[in-house]
């Protein structure tokens, strides 16, 4: 049989711990024997970060750059007791967060569906796809306990003055006051690579907050998504995609009313907060995939999941491990299925829909990692290991090529 031939090269990241070792399993047996493509590979694993003095994370996010296309394998972020474990020189910012800032994208965050797994919202039939906002908000916030009464005030210097003042409050007693700030550049990036996944992905587009209380931080948002959108109409029309502004609380309750299929973007805390809420309606963590979209349309698709380190330790052991291979496989097809896309090659799409259709068919047929047994439905009477599930999905690929 001849391989399926890729014309431009795919960077591939790899990362850490059990999801190393899926990496290489998935490459060795899914892609391998029937693509012909050329990796551009980088090794973003802890210990290679920590001998380049972490260069190798820039590099990795300048290929994508340079190719378009990238696909990676969950890292560890470092913190004190990494630093021992991996006797490495320091505590190595995360390579999510680096390549994010170097490619200005937004994180895009998608269930896998099966039929055999009823998600908790009964609505809920086709994915429900969030955009997180990730900067500034809370998450840059400067906080303060007020002990005593007095007046707290924002103060604004601009370059060359004049200064101006706004009261926060005048305390007559103890209480907490905290100063959020954003960026315009950020929100316009934030709302620019959700029009173009939306584009890409065909979905309307949601974006909520809650302008009629914060009249002017949210209305701020409100009104750059309003300015995006009214910018880039005739591409939004063309591909047929509806954008709507909706209030947060409004949002959160017409989403359990819908059957999904929608490109939801949202601020920074109510993204963290809402894509564990939708991760959680859906399944399992093992089944969310994430991609990073930049403005200009580069993309790097991921698991959601981490190194998934227990499972790990238990494999170093030498004991069978069960961890759930399909987010990182979905990693490799999405990155397929974008190339084929880009380089108007839909025999490469078609082969990354393959092997999708590989997972989903042996999930539905009851075989599955341990983690999916009790979602399930009729439970199946047994579980696969790491490599057994892969090589389950293997046969079953090369049936449908
Ligand atoms: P994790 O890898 O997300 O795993 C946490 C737990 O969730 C696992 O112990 C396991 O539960 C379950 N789980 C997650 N993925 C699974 C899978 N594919 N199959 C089966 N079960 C799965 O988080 P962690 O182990 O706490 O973090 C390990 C490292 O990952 C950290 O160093 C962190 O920095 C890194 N991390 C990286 C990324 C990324 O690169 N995108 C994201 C998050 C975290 P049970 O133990 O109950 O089976
Ligand atoms: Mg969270």
């Amino acid at each position: 049989m001849a391989k399926v031939q890729v014309k431009t090269p795919i960077v591939e990241l790899d990362g850490d711990e059990m999801t190393r070792i899926i990496w290489a399993m998935i490459k060795e047996k899914l892609i391998r024997p029937f693509l012909d493509v050329n990796l551009k590979y980088y090794d973003l694993g802890v210990q290679k970060r920590d001998e380049t003095d972490d260069r190798i994370t820039t590099e990795s996010a300048r290929a994508i750059q340079q190719y378009g296309v990238g696909v990676k394998c969950a890292t560890i972020t470092p913190d004190a007791e990494r630093v021992v474990e991996y006797k490495l020189k320091k505590a190595w910012p995360s390579p999510n967060g680096q390549i994010r800032s170097i490619l200005d994208g937004t994180v895009f965050r998608k269930p896998i569906l099966v039929k055999n797994i009823t998600p908790a919202v009964r609505s809920w039939t086709k994915p429900i796809i969030l955009g997180r906002h990730a900067y500034g908000d809370l998450y840059r916030g400067v906080e303060l306990v007020v002990d005593k009464p007095g007046k707290v005030e924002i103060v604004y210097n601009p370059t060359g003055g004049p200064e101006s003042r706004l009261l926060l409050h005048d305390f007559k007693g103890p209480g907490v006051v905290m100063g959020i700030h954003n960026l315009e550049k950020s929100i316009r990036s934030f709302a620019r690579a959700c029009i173009t996944y939306a584009v890409s992905e065909k979905l309307p587009l949601w974006f909520s907050a809650k302008d009629t209380i914060s009249k002017t931080y949210h209305a701020y948002f409100k009104n750059i998504f309003a300015a995006e959108t009214a910018a880039q109409k005739a591409r939004l029309e063309q591909a047929g995609i509806q954008y709507r502004y909706m209030l947060i609380d409004d949002a959160a309750a017409q989403i359990m009313k819908q059957a999904g299929g929608i490109l939801w973007a949202l601020s920074n805390y109510d993204g963290d907060v809402f894509s564990d809420v939708v991760a959680a309606g859906f399944g399992s963590l093992g089944m969310m995939t994430s991609v990073l979209v930049s403005p200009d349309g580069q993309y790097e698709f991921e698991a959601a999941h981490g190194t998934v380190r227990r499972h790990y330790y238990e494999h170093l052991k030498g004991h069978p491990t069960s961890t759930n291979s399909v987010a990182s496989i979905f990693a490799w097809t999405g990155g397929i299925k974008k190339r084929g896309e880009l380089d108007g090659t839909p025999e490469v799409t078609r082969f990354g829909a393959k092997i999708e259709k590989a997972v989903i068919d042996c999930i539905e047929a009851g075989v599955v990692t341990k983690d999916l047994v009790p979602l399930i439905e009729p439970r199946p009477a047994a579980h696969q290991s790491t490599e057994g599930f892969i090589d389950a999905v293997a046969a079953r690929l090369k049936d449908l090529m």
